[in-house]
C-alpha cells in the first residue's frame, strides 16, 4: 500500500546511509515496510548512491550506467518484495517491528498511562527513545510542544492532528516549531510507534508531573 504522509527525503537519506539513531531507524524501517512508494524511493536512492560510489572509485558514471541502474530498479520484481514484507508482518506490527520486539501484538507488555491509554518503552540506544502507544478511540494526547524531533508512525486506527488525518502507515515528523494535540480518531483504538530524541514540552500541569515517570 502507499500512504498519504510519507517520510521526508532528508530523513530517508539519513536512513539509507545508516545515520539515524536506532529509535528513528526502527520507525523509518517500519514505515518503509508499510509504504510501497517510500520503498521505491529508498531503493532508487540506494541504487543512485551505489552508482555514485562506483563513479568515485574511478569508473565514470556514463548516462548508460544511470539508465542501466534505473532499468534494474524498474525490473526488480515488486511482488517478490511485497510477499517478503507480508510474510513477516502480523495484522498490526510490521516485520521490522516484530523482529525488534521478538513477537507480535499479543506479546506486548503494556503499562497503563491513565484514561485507558497505555505504552511500552522499547529498548534502544541512548540518543533517542522509542515506544508503542495505545490511545483509545476519541481520546486526546495532552497538548505539547517538542524540544527535538518526534516521529510517529500509525500502526492501527488513525489520529487527527489539526486538519490532517494520519492512518496506518502514515508518519508524522514534528520538530521544535510544532505544538499539537493529536486525537485518536473514532471507530478504532489507535496504536502508534513513536520516537523522540528530546523531552516533550507539556503545557498542562498533570502531564508535566507525570513526565519523568513516563519517560516521555
Ligand atoms: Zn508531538
Amino acid at each position: 500500500m502507499s500512504v498519504r504522509h510519507q517520510v521526508t527525503d532528508d530523513v530517508l537519506t539519513a536512513y539509507a546511509t545508516g545515520d539515524l539513531p536506532e529509535a528513528f531507524n526502527l520507525v523509518v524501517a517500519s514505515h518503509v515496510s508499510l509504504c510501497d512508494e517510500a520503498r521505491v524511493r529508498l531503493e532508487t536512492m540506494e541504487a543512485l548512491g551505489g552508482a555514485v560510489l562506483d563513479d568515485l572509485s574511478g569508473e565514470s558514471m556514463s548516462y548508460g550506467s544511470f539508465e542501466a541502474t534505473m532499468r534494474l530498479i524498474s525490473e526488480r520484481p515488486k511482488e517478490a518484495i511485497k510477499a517478503e514484507v507480508v510474510r513477516k508482518s502480523c495484522d498490526v506490527l510490521p516485520g521490522p517491528l516484530m523482529d525488534y520486539v521478538g513477537g507480535n501484538l499479543d506479546d506486548i507488555n503494556w503499562r497503563p498511562l491513565g484514561m485507558g491509554a497505555k505504552q511500552v518503552i522499547l529498548k534502544s540506544s541512548l540518543e533517542a527513545n522509542v515506544r508503542l502507544l495505545y490511545i483509545p478511540s476519541g481520546a486526546a494526547m495532552p497538548d505539547h510542544g517538542h524540544t527535538g524531533i518526534e516521529m510517529t508512525l500509525v500502526l492501527q486506527g488513525a489520529f487527527i492532528d489539526g486538519d490532517e488525518r494520519f492512518a496506518r502507515g502514515d508518519i508524522e515528523i514534528a520538530n521544535e516549531e510544532l505544538e499539537h494535540t493529536p486525537i485518536a480518531d473514532i471507530g478504532e483504538d489507535c496504536i502508534c510507534l513513536a520516537a523522540t530524541n528530546a523531552p516533550l514540552k507539556f503545557s498542562g500541569l498533570l502531564p508535566r508531573i507525570a513526565q519523568p515517570f513516563l519517560r516521555i
